[in-house]
């Protein structure tokens, strides 16, 4: 096994990885920040090391002080959690330059996956269902835009390549608006992304949010843990996740299941991975690959009973998985809310400190956080501060239970979301499970 390793990340993913470490008997090395001091993992773990200020650009996101940690505390590998640097191909390279183990795929994959036209382009290759479009990146002659948009028929989106976590992207509903709008996300992917590659797909009107979450080893095993549907998004960000997802059939599962699978075994994957589709109307249409551990991982840790994280470490140190496909079986139904520090009507971040803190607890109650009473949310980072997750025998009973947890929870002195996930346990199409990824929305622009 792993001797020791570096964790790359803040907040409650270098938590759960540390806890993931501490079962394998792996010694951990926290990086942190100079306004991180007091996070939870940096006091567990065996040793840590301040890597820079507050802003991520000088610390989280730098490269030669994160492997000038593993170099000084002769760590073996490197766990970049979700985020920051996770998929992040010259990170990923420099690691291994540098003699440690990137746990995660290598930069090579990690490189084509993070470019979505050449991720399509594969998947399609490997026989994963993928969204009709432009099938590679658009050029700047007007009428083959043209041409093509009416060949997928409108409306259409138009997507950055190097886009991520929801940005870079414009819907466009007919011909008048479509070339302003195709220069409007080049000029932004090229700022936001350094890339201004765009492409175009077909705008599915009523999809769910359906991902795959699949493992590959080092030694050519590749699983599937069955899918978790994460439609319940504000901006095109998750919110709540699950899993199983409601109406999915035993057959559907395998069906997309094995194709992700051959589709790994294709690119040579290595470690932890997310297949994301869009479904609609019985389809799965391939949207995006993550080739990195996800928030939402504890649903399908949940029901299938298998540490993806701890299978991470394992992968990482070579040794084949510690399942096939045959053992993996669904068991009940997992729920997870995203608690966020942010104000409830205007959904912007709000930092302070946690002056009160009660976790919820009883049978099927996860918590994943790293706040206590008396933590201080900096105003630096993402603004979630942990993760509700309940798992029962049947959705119908895990409803409740999410409910009975968030009516235990108590986070004062800072603003949180905890009321509006509370509303979404009530809400009658919620209930019943199978609602798509405008839905929240459109319920928020109501109320
Ligand atoms: P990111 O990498 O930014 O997360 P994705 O390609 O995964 O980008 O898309 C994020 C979200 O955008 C999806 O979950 C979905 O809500 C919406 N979306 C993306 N492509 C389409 C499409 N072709 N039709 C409808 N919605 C889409």
């Amino acid at each position: 096994m792993l001797e020791k390793v570096v964790i790359a990340n803040r907040g409650e993913i270098a938590l759960r990885i540390l806890r993931a470490c501490r079962d394998l008997g792996i010694k951990t090395v926290a990086t942190y920040s100079t306004v991180d001091k007091n996070l939870k993992h940096v006091r567990l773990a065996d040793e840590s090391v301040c890597i820079g200020p507050a802003p991520a650009a000088e610390s989280y996101l730098n490269t030669p002080a994160i492997i000038s940690a593993a170099e000084i505390t002769d760590a073996v590998a490197i766990h970049p959690g979700y985020g920051f640097l996770s998929e992040n191909a010259d990170f990923a390279e420099r690691v291994e330059n540098s003699g440690f183990i990137f746990i995660g795929p290598t930069a090579g994959v990690i490189r084509t996956m993070g470019d979505k036209v050449a991720a399509i382009r594969e998947m399609k290759a490997a026989g994963v269902p993928c969204v009709p479009g432009s099938d590679g990146p658009l050029n700047d002659s007007q009428e083959r835009n043209k041409q093509l948009a009416q060949e997928i028929g409108y409306p259409v989106i138009i997507k950055a390549a190097g886009g991520g976590g929801g940005r870079g992207m414009r819907v466009v509903r007919n011909e008048a608006e479509l070339l302003n709008a195709i220069a409007m996300t080049q000029s932004e992917a090229k700022a936001a992304f350094g890339n201004d590659v765009v492409y175009m797909e077909k705008f599915l009107e009523q999809p769910r949010h359906v991902e795959i979450q699949v493992l590959s080893d080092t030694h050519g095993n590749t699983v599937h843990l069955g899918e978790r549907d994460c439609s319940m998004q504000r901006r095109h960000q998750k919110v709540i996740e699950e899993a199983p997802a409601p109406g999915i059939t035993e057959e559907q599962r395998q069906q997309i299941g094995a194709r992700c699978v051959e589709a790994c075994k294709r690119i040579g994957y290595r470690g932890a991975g997310t297949f994301e589709f869009l479904f609609e109307n019985g389809e799965f249409y391939f949207i995006e690959m993550n080739t990195r551990v996800q928030v939402e991982h504890p649903v399908t840790e949940m029901v299938t009973g298998i540490d993806i994280v701890k299978e991470q470490l394992r992968i990482a140190a070579g040794e084949p998985l510690s399942v096939t496909q045959e053992d993996i079986k669904i068991h009940g139904h997992s729920i997870e809310c995203r608690v966020n520090a942010e104000d409830a009507k205007t959904f912007l971040p709000c930092p302070g400190t946690i002056e009160r803190y009660h976790a919820p607890g009883g049978p099927g109650v996860r918590v994943d956080s790293h706040i206590y009473s008396g933590y201080r949310v900096p105003p630096n980072y993402d603004s979630m501060i942990g993760k509700l997750i309940v798992t029962a025998e049947s959705r119908e009973v895990a409803i409740e239970r999410m409910k009975g947890a968030l009516s235990e929870i108590i986070v004062d002195g800072i603003k949180t979301n905890l009321d509006l996930h509370r509303e979404i346990m009530r809400d009658g199409n919620f209930c019943k499970g199978g609602t798509d990824i405008h839905y929240l929305e459109e319920k928020l622009n109501l109320s």
